[in-house]
């Protein structure tokens, strides 16, 4: 008999993990049989975890922090948006037993913002802020959309300049820090600091969003977060959080895996739902 196909998530910490939840509701939607876990891997353990997966049936991983640079180092091949960001989200095992990286954090954003949120980025005046392993996966996405220009401005300086020069073959993108930005205003304004884990806020002046911008913040939770608050009071015409990032990046991941693409709108809505009924609760 046919073993089931396994797929996983590894990342330390991983206890509050959606993905298992998002990738089951994927494969009901798409009638697809398929087992998907969560894993707490220090990284010192993840390439044995990693072997131990394989062995045991499994077809495909996501990687999370931060593990997201030894999936990397790990990978047989890479798609090109992987390898420019280097950092992969998604393993997938091929054919020939080779392994197969990408990182899908950029077009799940890019997806969240212009598909399911009707936010153009072409010719657009972007901030990235933070200069870490998650504004590597998503600014070769977004200058795709061919933006006007892409401002990085992190705490340590060198990083984002650093990594601006790395894309700066890509498009119209510069580093800086946050004094630097004053006088600056942006379309949008995506925050891809940690920041808003620990309830902080990146060191923002006022006036940074132009009229009729918007914001978003790459992490989530059940309430807003620290920055979402900020955009509200900054007048955004939008201020999201991630959720929506976090079921893209996961459609494409099922996609690369089963080949069959999952419509997000529906998980996203119950997504949606049931972290509004948890903060009523908790
Ligand atoms: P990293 O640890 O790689 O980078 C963290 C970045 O945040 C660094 O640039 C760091 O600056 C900056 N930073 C941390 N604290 C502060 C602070 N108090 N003020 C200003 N800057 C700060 O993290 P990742 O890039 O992997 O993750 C960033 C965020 O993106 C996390 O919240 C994560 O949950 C979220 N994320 C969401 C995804 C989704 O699907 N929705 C997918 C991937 C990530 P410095 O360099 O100076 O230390």
């Amino acid at each position: 008999m046919k073993k089931i196909d396994r797929y996983a998530v590894f990342g330390y910490p991983i206890k509050h993990s959606k993905s298992p939840r998002i990738h089951q509701l994927f494969a009901e939607q798409t009638g697809q049989k398929l087992v998907y876990t969560a894993r707490e891997v220090p990284p010192e353990s993840f390439n044995h975890a990693l072997e131990q997966f394989l062995t045991g049936g499994g077809k495909g991983l996501n990687c999370t922090v931060p593990l997201k640079e030894l999936a990397w180092q790990r990978a047989d091949q890479l798609t090109e948006r992987a390898h420019l960001s280097k950092a992969v989200n998604t393993l997938k095992l091929q054919d020939d037993g080779s392994l197969l990286g990408d990182n899908t954090d950029g077009v799940g954003l890019v997806n969240d913002l212009t598909v399911n949120h009707g936010i153009p980025l072409n010719n657009r005046r972007i901030l990235i802020l933070g200069a870490g392993g998650a504004s590597r996966g998503i600014i070769g996405p977004l200058l795709e959309q061919k933006p006007e220009r892409i401002v990085i401005a992190n705490r340590t300086v060198g990083k984002a300049e650093q990594l601006a020069q790395e894309f700066s073959r890509a498009g119209n993108i510069s580093g800086c820090g946050f004094e630097a930005l004053r006088g600056l205003q942006f379309d949008l304004i995506v925050n891809a600091t940690s920041a808003s884990l620990s309830n902080e806020l990146p060191p923002l002046a006022e006036g940074l969003l132009r009229e009729a911008g918007s914001c978003y913040d790459l992490a989530y939770g059940n309430e807003d977060t620290a920055f979402v608050r900020w955009g509200q009071r900054q007048n955004a015409i939008q201020s999201l959080d991630g959720m929506g990032m976090l079921v893209e990046q996961a459609a494409e991941a099922f996609y690369l895996w089963r080949g069959l693409r999952p419509t997000t709108q529906s998980v996203i809505d119950l997504l949606n739902a049931e972290r509004k009924g948890a903060s009523v609760t908790s």
